[in-house]
């Protein structure tokens, strides 16, 4: 389940009272959701890191070739930092 309208940065703004999405109330809003689970492993920080732009014209391609060839590349695992960063 996603956001249904992509957003990557944080909520819409349009969240109800009671956590539901605007766009189908009858879900609960993702990004709700994914601060209350941060909160409570105490990640909170890491949801203020903005992310990158996204390239669209990647939309409905993989996205493990791309990090395959990075950790093919540098011949090691990735570390978290660099997981998330990717
Ligand atoms: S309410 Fe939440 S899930 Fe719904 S569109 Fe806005 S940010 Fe996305």
């Amino acid at each position: 389940m996603g956001c249904p309208k992509g957003l990557r940065d944080g909520p819409c703004g349009g969240t109800d009272i009671h956590g539901m999405c605007e766009t189908d109330p009858s879900l609960p809003c993702v990004w709700l959701r994914i601060y209350e689970r941060a909160e409570r492993i105490g990640r909170v920080d890491r949801l203020m890191k903005l992310q990158d732009d996204l390239d669209w014209r990647d939309e409905g391609t993989s996205s493990w070739l791309p990090l395959l060839k990075q950790v093919l590349r540098r011949g090691r695992r990735l570390n978290e930092a660099e997981l998330t960063d990717s």
